[in-house]
């Protein structure tokens, strides 16, 4: 059973070409909006069609457009469809012998929002963005088991779940893994739990700007890894010749976590420093103590909140940046990354220059990253485009 919904005058344009989140604001009749995974027949008020979508409820949207195909149904082919599509386009990745995790299925960008997959080494990680596209786990899990030869799959349901029950370790089904399992980022190992919560233990959308550190930008010097999590940069820096690096986390598994990566590469972490410890406390001592960094590399959360403090990309970033500047070495370079979807590239770029301005300083940005090609964007939906990073130099 298909649900008619209407987009309002005013916003059919943006929907006909393309656009495929909708949002509550843009429909005439979201009254008929009653279960959250409901098939949706998307027209304008004069009732010409737009496309197909599914209900469901997730950050400032109510669905996702899936289709603008008439003769398409959401259903067990267009899962399939989409799924062999996303497949086929990480070729590279399933080849590449150094590297065996990446994203495989990236929401819109592969066309169904909602829904993005991961791969790590044999196992598949879905993640749910919605109760509504969870809906159409059945589909997503038949699409991957046909189309796919995995050890196993994990699921995280990232919505509020009302009570009801949640897998205690988020198996799906396979075989089950025994964490961590060991994944390669070009030749780097990395240890990922699939049975621990919201996040892995690494960030795949940051692989280039790893591999970039490691290869350009850490050799005979110092780095500095504020919001380092595992130390994933900090691996990296390390096995790229780094004279020493410094991670700054506040969480308290940083710490174990960290080590537990250095000791997977051979690396002996006693080499380095590793601080529990809210970042702005860092630059605090760093400041009293003289103390600077050949490279400092800032990868914070859009929102933080710490007993003392809280910390919002769209405000706070440029005094991120001056506190940064502040213990870098003449030459040296910072790597600033933000991945607030509400923070365009040019109002990032705006934060550098101010922060510069601010202290009398001049810079060069160097280079600058964007979210890698397994990670694909949908070209009518520019705020999934959301990862910036800066590499830029202090003069
Ligand atoms: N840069 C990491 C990912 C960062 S995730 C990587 O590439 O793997 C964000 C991290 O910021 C979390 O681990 C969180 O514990 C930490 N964090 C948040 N606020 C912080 C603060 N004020 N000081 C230090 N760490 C903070």
């Amino acid at each position: 059973m298909e649900t008619t919904i209407k987009i309002k005058m005013e916003q059919s344009n943006k929907y006909q070409s393309g656009y495929p989140l909708l949002m509550k604001d843009a429909l005439v009749n979201p009254q008929v909006l009653t279960e959250e995974g409901q098939r949706l027949n998307v027209v304008d008020e004069q009732g010409n069609y737009i496309g197909k979508a599914y209900y469901g409820l997730q950050n400032k949207g109510v669905g996702w457009i899936v289709t603008n195909k008439q003769k398409e149904a959401i259903d067990q082919q267009l899962f399939d469809q989409r799924i062999i599509k996303a497949i086929e386009h990480r070729k590279p990745f399933y080849e590449d012998p150094n590297t065996s995790a990446f994203r495989v299925f990236n929401g819109e960008g592969d066309g169904i929002g909602g829904l993005t997959v991961d791969y790590f080494a044999g196992f598949y990680l879905i993640n749910w963005y919605s109760e509504g596209i969870y809906q159409f786990k059945n589909e997503v899990v038949a699409a991957l088991t046909k189309h796919t030869d995995y050890r196993g799959i994990y699921e995280k349901k990232r919505f509020a779940t009302d009570g009801k029950y949640v897998d205690d370790d988020d198996f799906v089904t396979g075989e089950r893994g025994e964490f961590p399992i060991i994944v390669q980022e070009n030749g780097v190992n990395i240890a990922v739990y699939l049975n621990e919560g919201a996040m892995v233990g690494v960030f795949l959308d940051q692989r280039e700007v790893r591999k970039t550190i490691r290869d350009r930008y850490a050799n005979g010097k110092t780095v500095l890894n504020t919001f380092s999590y595992t130390g994933a940069f900090s691996i990296f820096a390390a096995l790229g010749g780094a004279m020493k690096t410094t991670s700054v986390d506040l969480a308290n598994r940083s710490l174990p976590k960290t080590i537990e990566q250095f000791a997977l590469n051979e690396l002996d972490y006693q080499e380095h420093e590793i601080f529990v410890e809210d970042v702005f406390k860092f630059f605090k001592r760093a400041v009293k103590k003289e103390k600077r960094f050949d490279t400092v590399i800032l990868d914070p959360p859009s929102f933080a909140r710490s007993k003392k403090m809280t910390f919002s990309a769209a405000k706070d970033y440029k005094n991120l940046l001056k506190e940064a500047i502040a213990i870098t070495e003449e030459k040296g370079v910072i790597v600033a990354s933000t991945n607030h979807a509400g923070v365009s590239p040019k109002k990032f770029r705006g934060f550098v220059e101010k922060a510069f301005a601010e202290l009398g300083l001049p810079y060069k940005i160097n280079e600058t990253y964007s979210l890698p090609d397994d990670f694909k964007v949908h070209p009518s939906f520019k705020e999934g485009d959301y990862l910036k990073v800066l590499f830029i130099e202090r003069g």
